[in-house]
C-alpha cells in the first residue's frame, strides 16, 4: 500500500542521535505495530498518536500499520517520537505528502487532543541534528526558544499536530524562535559581602585560580556557606562550547528557566545532606535524569554539613570526581553524563554545631568520629583544607570599604589561569588542580631540594602522605601564578602546606 519515512531525534545520555522513523501501511486487520527496541513509553505512544491524529481532524488509516525506528540497536526513551510517528503514518497512508518535511527532524510528545507537548533534552537533540547536517527541525512551541540557542539550523515551533500537517500540506509557515536576550540573571552574590575571613577568601581565590577542590572547616557562623556560594562569582565565564554543554545537561534535567538562555556562569549546586545517591549522581527510569553532580558540571558542587551525608552517598562521588563522568547502569546499557566539578565541602568541627568550644558537649571521640566520616578517599582528593575561625566582633563592626569585590578577584584568577595554561601548553589540562604528582615531581617542574625540604621531612616522619605532598606542590604553583611569579619558593611551599593541612599561619 504505502511506505514513508521521516527524521526524529533521540537521546542517549547527553548525546543526541538522528533516528529514522519509517512506516508501512498494508491491507489487513486494523493494527499499529511499533518496533525498534522501544521502551514502555513508546508503546503508550500507540494510543496517544491515534487519538491525536483523530482529534486533528484527520482520518486514521484503518489498516495494518507497521512503524519502525532505526537504528534498531539505539536505546530509545521517552515520548519525543510521537510527532514523527503521527506524520509518517499519515504519509505512508497517502494522506500527506512528506516532501515539505524532507530533511526536517520532528520532535514532540502528543496529547490526546492533538497538542504538542514539550520534551526534555531538546538542546542536545538539536545540537546533534545540526552536527548531522539536518537543515530544519520542528519542535514543541514550548521548546522553541531553547532549540533556537543552537546556531546553524532552522528551528520552528508548533503547538498542535494540525499546524505541522498544514505546514506539510499547504506550506503554512510555522513560527521561528523569538530573539532572546542572551542576558543571564546573576545572583548578585559578591565576595565583598563576606566580613573578615581573610584566610577563607584567600583559600577561595586559590581554589578558583587552580580549580582545586576545597574543604572548609569551622564553627557555624564562620562564613563557610557564604564563601562557597561566592565561588562562581570569581570563576571565568563559560566559553561557547562549555555553555552549550552545560545548558544541554540542564535541558535534559528539565531545569532551564521558562525563557532559556545559554548558561554562561559556572553553575552552583548545593544538595541537602539528606539527598539520595540518585539525586546526587543521577538516575531514574527511562531517560535517566542527571543528578546535582552533573548539574554542577563546569561549576561548583557544594556539600554543606558534609559529614551528615550518608556514607554510601559520599562514596558514590569518588569515581565521578576522578573520571569527570557519571556512569549510570541502565537496563538498556549505560548512560553517561559529564561531571567535571569543583567540589567544596563544609563541616562543623562536631555534631552539636555550637559556635564555640566552651559550650560544646561533644566528647573527643565523638568529634573525631564526626570528621572521620569525611576522611579517607574523599578528603584525600581535596587539595585545600582550611579551618576558619569565628568572625571577630572587631571585623563585624569594621568598615567594609576596603573589601575586595569579586570583579577584582576574578581579574587575578583569569591572569593566574592564563599563566597556568601557558605552562601546561600541549597537555590534556590547563589548570594546576589537574596536574599529576608525577609531572610536578619530575624535571622540568621539579623544585630544588632546599625548597621542598620541609615536605620531605614530613613525609619521612609520616605526617604527610605521598598524595598530600603532590597536593602541596599544586597549591604552591597556583600561589605563584596568582602573584605573577615563575617558580615556587620555600615560603610558597610553607603557605601551601598550611592551606593543605588546615594549620594556622
Ligand atoms: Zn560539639
Amino acid at each position: 500500500m504505502g511506505y514513508a519515512r521521516v527524521r526524529a531525534l533521540g537521546l542517549v545520555g547527553l548525546e543526541g542521535h538522528c533516528v529514522t522513523v519509517e512506516a508501512h501501511v498494508a491491507p489487513g486487520l486494523p493494527a499499529l505495530t511499533l518496533s525498534g527496541l522501544p521502551d514502555a513509553s513508546l508503546h503508550e505512544a500507540r494510543d496517544r498518536v491515534r487519538a491525536a491524529v483523530v482529534n486533528a481532524d484527520e482520518e486514521w488509516p484503518n489498516r495494518r500499520i507497521t512503524v519502525n525506528l532505526l537504528p534498531a540497536d539505539l536505546p530509545k526513551h521517552g515520548s519525543g517520537f510521537d510527532l514523527a510517528i503521527a506524520v509518517v503514518v499519515l504519509g505512508a497512508a497517502g494522506r500527506l505528502n512528506l516532501r515539505a518535511v524532507g530533511g526536517t527532524a520532528l520532535v514532540g510528545e502528543l496529547g490526546l487532543d492533538g497538542q504538542i507537548r514539550p520534551v526534555r533534552g531538546v538542546l542536545p537533540m538539536v545540537l546533534a541534528a545540526a552536527r548531522a547536517g539536518v537543515r530544519r527541525i520542528i519542535v514543541p512551541a514550548d521548546n522553541v526558544t531553547e532549540a533556537g540557542l543552537v546556531p546553524g539550523i532552522q528551528v520552528h515551533g508548533a503547538e498542535r499536530l494540525s499546524q505541522v500537517i498544514e505546514f506539510a500540506r499547504a506550506g503554512i509557515p510555522l513560527p521561528a524562535p523569538p530573539t532572546v536576550d542572551s542576558f543571564e540573571e546573576g545572583d548578585d552574590l559578591d565576595l565583598a559581602d563576606v566580613v573578615g575571613q581573610e584566610r577563607g577568601r584567600f583559600a577561595l581565590e586559590i581554589a578558583a585560580a587552580g580549580a582545586h577542590h576545597l574543604a572548609l572547616f569551622g564553627p557555624p557562623g564562620a562564613g563557610k556557606t557564604m564563601l562557597a556560594q561566592r565561588l562562581p562569582s570569581i570563576l571565568p565565564p563559560l566559553d561557547d562550547a562549555a555553555a552549550l554543554e552545560v545548558t544541554a545537561v540542564h535541558s535534559i534535567a528539565g531545569t532551564l528557566p521558562p525563557v532559556p538562555c545559554l548558561i554562561r556562569r559556572a553553575p552552583f549546586q548545593a544538595p541537602h545532606h539528606t539527598a539520595t545517591a540518585p539525586a546526587l549522581v543521577g538516575g531514574g527510569t527511562g531517560l535517566a535524569r542527571p543528578g546535582a553532580l552533573s548539574l554542577a558540571h563546569r561549576g561548583v558542587l557544594f556539600l554543606d554539613e558534609a559529614p551528615e551525608f550518608r556514607p554510601h552517598v559520599l562514596n558514590a562521588l569518588r569515581q565521578p570526581l576522578e573520571d569527570g563522568w557519571v556512569t549510570l547502569a541502565r537496563s538498556q546499557g549505560t548512560t553517561r553524563y559529564p561531571a567535571e566539578v569543583q567540589l567544596v565541602l563544609a563541616a562543623n568541627p562536631c555534631p552539636c554545631g555550637v559556635s564555640n568550644d566552651i559550650a560544646c558537649t561533644c566528647s573527643p571521640p565523638v568529634r573525631r568520629r564526626y570528621l572521620g566520616r569525611l576522611s579517607g578517599p574523599l578528603l584525600d582528593r581535596i587539595d585545600l583544607q582550611v579551618t576558619l575561625a569565628p568572625v571577630s566582633a572587631a571585623a563585624l563592626t569594621g568598615e567594609l570599604d576596603d573589601q575586595v569585590c569579586s570583579e577584582q578577584v576574578l581579574k587575578r584568577v583569569m591572569a593566574a589561569r592564563a599563566a597556568a595554561a601557558e605552562r601546561w601548553t600541549g597537555r590534556a589540562f590547563t589548570v594546576n588542580g589537574r596536574a599529576s604528582g608525577t609531572l610536578l615531581r619530575l624535571p622540568p617542574f621539579r623544585l630544588p631540594a632546599a625548597t621542598t625540604s620541609e615536605l620531605a621531612r614530613r613525609v619521612d616522619r609520616g605526617t604527610l602522605s605521598a598524595r598530600g605532598y603532590d597536593r602541596v606542590l599544586r597549591i604552591a604553583w597556583t600561589i605563584v601564578d596568582l602573584q605573577g611569579r615563575t617558580l615556587p619558593t620555600k615560603d610558597d611551599i610553607d603557605e601551601a602546606l598550611q592551606l593543605r593541612t588546615g594549620e594556622s599561619p
